[in-house]
């Protein structure tokens, strides 16, 4: 399994095109052959650090790259040694005797860390397992979308990164095997994968969420719960003020009743245009579990709603036409949005992974978020809309709902939150809007956190406050597990070293 250079110094651009790194070089760690998977990240751990102390000969920082979809630039360095993990991607089930007494085995697979979202998912369901959460597409690799904390809208879970049970991570010092401090995998795994265990609540938690500034992230200890079906209802609803309301209380199942079925929904997505939100219809997404059963009708994609685009493509006239904003939005919506299956419809079903998109390059996407308290939404709301209605800005606003997410750097801080997105055309009146949203909800003493992996104009004063005892913990985890602060500078970014993760 060698790391391949990928031919000479140049510039490289991300997957949605949000960011290009200059004078980049580009090296590729690809999967081997062994039969074993802790045969695999041995020698995969070797490479990587053989790699590290290269790099750091030649003076040049280093930056892991998963699929390369975050459009905050987090993936972005100039200058710098890149290393694609896309094609380490390797998957392998865990047996009962490699974990420690206690421990679900089979619940268990370790995901070699370029594996995508969507990879992930069709191993585990073919084991007859499934992801619990996991964000709308699924083109992202499981160790960034981990890495950035994120999350979809399943009202009683936390984010992507609850999975993870265990973590090789690679410096130039070695590679470190980590758990919380109970413990998973057993002394002989460990020692076969070529890391040292280090088994502590502090520093898994701080690892769950590293924000691509803890080392090299090489596998993953993926856990599951057994496979379940979902029924998507998917309508256009013009939504009452009232029933913000009852997504502030977490009142899902009375959303759900007056808007779909009057069942308790396990996920639940609304899309608005934030010019006259109440007098617009609303995309409403639900999602409702139900028990596997291996004959259920096969839908299509789009037919459980996977996905939607048309929001991009119409970007542009937004921009032209400032004027009609409203409207093309709600008409974006429109076609972006699959029509039903509604209520009325006959009911489709599909697992948790068919109902998911790898998405198509998004060019000139803009796209931020806000996390907040639940209880606070149909205050924020208010205050949200009308920054749009006074400033302009061409976005869709989305609210999603998750429980606490975990590690230290997870933005779903709150015991329950209301995750809003902005998503639109990249423009600098939508960038302005959402600036005015963000200066709006402090003038308002609103606490929030922002999306590591969005345009969110963070910095590291702001960092600091938002996540505060967190923050400093999770500082204090990465310097035990890179003492040397010449190897933490090696995982130095402009972008990091600007939110205050690789002093
Ligand atoms: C179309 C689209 C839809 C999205 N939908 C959602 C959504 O529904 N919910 C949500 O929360 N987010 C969403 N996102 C954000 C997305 O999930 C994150 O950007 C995610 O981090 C992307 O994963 P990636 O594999 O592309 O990571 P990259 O963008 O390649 O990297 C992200 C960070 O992780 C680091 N990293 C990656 N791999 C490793 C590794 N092996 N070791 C160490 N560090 C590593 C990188 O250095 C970087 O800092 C969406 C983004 C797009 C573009």
């Amino acid at each position: 399994m060698p790391i391949v250079q990928l031919g000479r110094e140049g510039r490289w651009t991300n997957y949605h095109g949000t960011g290009t790194c200059e004078a980049a070089t580009r090296f590729a760690l690809r999967s081997g052959d062994a039969e074993r998977g802790r045969d695999e990240l041995a020698a995969a751990a070797r490479e990587v650090r053989e790699w590290l102390a290269a790099a750091q000969a030649a003076g040049r920082h280093v930056r892991p790259l998963g699929a390369g979809w975050s459009p905050s630039n987090i993936n972005i360095a100039s200058h710098c040694w890149l290393l694609h993990t896309r094609r380490f991607n390797r998957c392998f089930r865990i047996a009962g005797d490699d974990v420690r007494p206690g421990v679900d085995a089979a619940s268990l697979m370790l995901v070699e860390a370029g594996a995508l979202v969507d990879e992930v998912s069709d191993k585990l369901e073919a084991q007859g397992r499934s992801l619990w959460t996991s964000g709308a597409g699924n083109g992202q690799t499981f160790a960034g979308a981990a890495a950035t904390g994120t999350h979809g809208s399943m009202v009683a879970h936390g984010g992507i990164q609850d999975h993870i049970r265990a973590i090789q991570i690679v410096t130039p010092a070695g590679a470190q095997w980590v758990e919380p401090t109970a413990g998973v995998m057993s002394d002989d795994f460990i020692a076969a994968t070529g890391s040292q265990a280090v088994r502590d609540d502090a520093l898994f938690a701080a690892a769950q969420l590293p924000v691509g500034a803890l080392g090299v992230v090489t596998a993953l200890v993926v856990s599951s719960v057994p496979r379940f079906l979902v029924r998507p209802i998917q309508n256009l609803r013009r939504v009452d003020r009232r029933a913000l309301n009852w997504l502030s209380a977490g009142e899902f199942r009375r959303f759900s009743a007056a808007y779909a079925l009057d069942r308790d929904p396990d996920f639940v997505q609304m899309i608005v245009n934030p010019y006259k939100p109440f007098k617009r219809p609303a995309m409403l997404r639900f999602l409702y579990r139900e028990p596997w059963r291996d004959d259920y009708p096969r839908a299509t994609p789009g037919e459980l709603g996977a996905g939607y685009d048309a929001l991009s493509l119409l970007g542009r006239l937004l921009d032209d036409y400032p004027w009609a904003r409203g409207w093309l939005l709600q008409f974006a919506m429109k076609l972006g949005y699959a029509g039903g299956p509604d209520v009325q419809d006959p009911p489709v079903y599909g697992s948790w992974g068919e109902g998911l998109d790898t998405h198509r390059p998004l060019a000139d996407l803009f796209n931020a978020s806000v996390t907040i308290d639940r209880a606070d939404l149909a205050y924020v709301f208010e205050q949200i809309c009308g920054v749009y209605a006074r400033h302009g800005g061409s976005t869709v606003v989305t609210l999603r709902f998750m429980e606490r997410a975990q590690g230290l750097l997870a933005p779903a801080r709150f015991a329950h939150n209301a995750v809003i997105d902005f998503d639109g055309p990249r423009s600098q009146r939508t960038a302005d809007a959402y600036a005015r949203v963000v200066e709006r909800l402090d003038a308002e003493g609103i606490a929030f956190t922002r999306h590591w992996a969005k345009s969110c104009n963070l910095d590291a004063a702001r960092v600091e406050s938002d996540y505060g005892e967190d923050f400093r913990r999770w500082c204090a985890a990465r310097d035990r597990l890179i003492p040397d602060p010449a190897h933490r500078r090696l995982f130095a970014s402009d972008v990091l070293d600007g939110l205050g993760l690789t002093c």
